[in-house]
Parts: structure tokens; sequence; C-alpha cells
């Protein structure tokens, strides 16, 4: 029933069709607990607030699978100002983006120029660039990406995700590079990536204590309590020295435990903005689907717990979404 349910978000969050509908719609079926802002703006203040608790933060600009020329360029000018936001406003806070926003699937060479541009500012700030991990079909176009501006720039990055059976030799590749592991959030198959939790969970802890054993910077990235006290305990047993390594967890998730980390080592919340909200948001549900609960709410209640008017609409949409998805998987 899990596998399902992570199926059925996973499935939808691949949609093009509902993620272009989405930015139409505006935050959603509870979708504003888990994003920032729809604007830097917005955004600028959240990340002012975390920092005043000592918190860092990496601002995601949503949007993803872009296939115009177009649509990348905007991203990047809106990257490009969110870095001048970052250096204007002095805040403690770095970047993630996506390549497939930038224009992996158009063309290599545009998203190379594309980078370069924004590593080129970044580096004059001083700021940090993470290139999230996406689905399979792109990890080696990534990859290859990245080691293609590690020639010329250090402010970059990646993630690892620990699902993957070759996470332990690319992690191994780039042993000098700053990296976040994770576990993985896209459905992948059984040939590339381990199915099961344990499989998952086991090669973690492992990946991350080899890091932590390294030299260079590491980004603890889950908000599983289980293993971030057998880290915890890791940390202090070997005497990792905390300028090695940070704790990072999502914007709205776990928010006290989030806080308690924060007092005893450095800790970086990862915080999601603009309109593209509709596969991060299903991405999280799959993860989670206690979450679901919120959708619901949503759906059925207004901001001031009354019952919406248009509930049968609600379901109707909620219902359509469902038969999309399964004639998607029958194709
Ligand atoms: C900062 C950050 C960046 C990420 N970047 C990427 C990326 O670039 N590419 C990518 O593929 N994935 C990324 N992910 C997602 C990641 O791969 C996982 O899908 C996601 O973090 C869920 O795994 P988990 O380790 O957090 O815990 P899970 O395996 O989902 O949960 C383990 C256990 O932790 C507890 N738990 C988890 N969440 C909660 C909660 N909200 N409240 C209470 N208990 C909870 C529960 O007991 C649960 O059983 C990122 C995650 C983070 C935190």
């Amino acid at each position: 029933m899990a596998n399902l349910t992570r199926d059925f978000f996973i499935g939808l969050s691949n949609s093009r069709f509902l993620n272009k509908s989405a930015q139409k719609w505006g935050f959603r079926f509870g979708a504003e607990k888990f994003v920032a802002g729809t604007d830097i703006d917005s955004v600028t203040r959240t990340i002012r607030e975390m920092n005043a608790r000592g918190i860092s933060c990496t601002v995601d600009n949503l949007g993803e699978f872009v296939s115009e020329k177009a649509e990348a360029e905007s991203a990047k000018q809106r990257i490009l100002q969110m870095l001048d936001r970052i250096h204007e406003e002095n805040l403690d806070c770095h970047i993630s983006v996506k390549l497939t926003q930038l224009g992996l699937d158009i063309d290599r060479a545009f998203c190379l120029q594309n980078m370069e541009d924004i590593l080129t500012r970044a580096a004059a700030y001083g700021i940090f660039i993470n290139i999230d991990m996406e689905d399979y079909t792109h990890f080696h176009a990534t990859i290859e990406v990245l080691k293609t501006l590690l020639e010329t720039y250090q402010n970059v990055g990646t993630v690892i995700q620990a699902y993957l059976r070759n996470a332990e030799a690319v992690m191994d590749e780039l042993k000098d590079v700053r990296l976040r592991i994770v576990k993985g959030a896209y459905k992948e198959s059984e040939t590339a990536a381990f199915q099961s939790k344990a499989e998952i969970d086991r090669n973690y802890v492992k990946l991350v204590k080899k890091r932590l054993l390294g030299e260079a910077y590491t980004s603890i990235a889950t908000h599983d309590h289980h293993i971030i006290r057998e880290l915890e305990a890791f940390i202090e047993e070997n005497q990792i020295p905390h300028s090695r390594f940070e704790f990072q967890m999502l914007y709205g998730f776990r928010q006290e435990m989030q806080y308690e980390l924060a007092k005893k080592y450095h800790f970086t919340t990862y915080m999601p903005f603009g309109n593209d909200w509709f596969g991060y948001y299903m991405r999280r549900l799959a993860e989670r689907p206690q979450n679901v609960n919120l959708i619901v709410k949503d759906a059925l209640y207004t901001k001031d717990n009354k019952l919406k008017k248009e509930p049968l609409l609600t379901a109707a949409l909620t219902a359509s979404l469902f038969m999309l998805w399964r004639r998607k998987r029958k194709r």
C-alpha cells in the first residue's frame, strides 16, 4: 500500500500537464507549508527569520524539466537576482539548482553556459552553488557537467543519492568536492537503485560515515531521527570537527528538530520558492503519505476552518488526478 501511494504521487510529480496547470492555480493542497514563498521578496523574509535563529538556508528557485530556451533563460535570471539579493543583504544562504531547469534537456552546451554565468557571479560574492540530483536518466549528464565546471570553479558541488547502487563509487570519485548525501527521491529501476528501505538506510549511513572520515565538507540531509542519532554518536566517538559537516532538512519538516540540531551543529534549511511547486510537493507527499491529510483539509476547508462551498469540485479534481495517473501507467 505504501509503495502504491508513493508511486501514485511520483507519477503525479512527473505530469507536465499538471505541473504547468499548477503554476496558474497558485498554492493549493497545503503546498504553502513546504514552499517558503512565491517570489524573491517573500523568500528573503523567511531566510532572515531562519538566519536570526542561527540557521543557514539554501534556496531553490522551483522548476524542472524545462523544454524552452526562453524558460531556462528566465530561470537563470531569477537565480542571478537571488544571488544579488543574498549579497546585498548579507544573508547566510547559498543556492541549489536543477540542471533540467537550466536547459539540460534542450542542449548541454547551453546548460553549461547558464551554469557558468551563475557560478561566475556566485564566485564573485563567495557563494556556494549546489547542483541537486534529479532522476537517474539525468544522472550521468549531471556528473559530467559538474566535472567540467570543477575545472574552473571551486564553489560548486552536488548530491549523492544513497539508493543508487553506484553511489559509493561516484562519491569516491568526488572525494574532494562538497557533497550533500540524501537517500533519493525518485522512482528508479532495480538495476539502478536499491529498493528496500533497509538497504537504502544501510547504504546511507555507510556513505555518510565514510565522508565524515575524509576531508571535504558534507551535508547530511535527512529527517530520519534514528540515522541522525547514530551519526551524532559516530561524530562524537571519532571527534569529527564540526567545521567539516552540517545537517540539512527541508523547509516545513520537523521544525523543532531543526532548531534543536542548529544549537549543536551547523544547520541548513532547504527552502524552495516560486510558483512551480507541483512536482516538488508531490515528491514530498510520496515520501510521507501522512501529509496527504493536508491535501484533504485544504481541499475541504477554508483558512478559518469553514467548509468550502465547492467540495464537490475539489473531489472531482482529485478523482481526475487519479484517473490521469492510472491512464499514464497503462500506456
Ligand atoms: C535538504 C535536502 C535536500 C534534498 N535534495 C535532494 C536531491 O537533490 N535529490 C534527491 O533525489 N533527493 C533529495 N532530497 C530528498 C531525499 O532524497 C529523501 O527523499 C527525503 O529526504 C526523505 O528521506 P529521509 O532520509 O528524510 O527520511 P525517510 O526515509 O523519508 O523517513 C525515515 C523516518 O524518519 C521519520 N521522519 C521522516 N520525516 C519525518 C517528518 N516530517 N516528521 C516526523 N518524522 C519523520 C519517520 O520515522 C520515517 O520513518 C533532499 C532532502 C533534503 C532533506
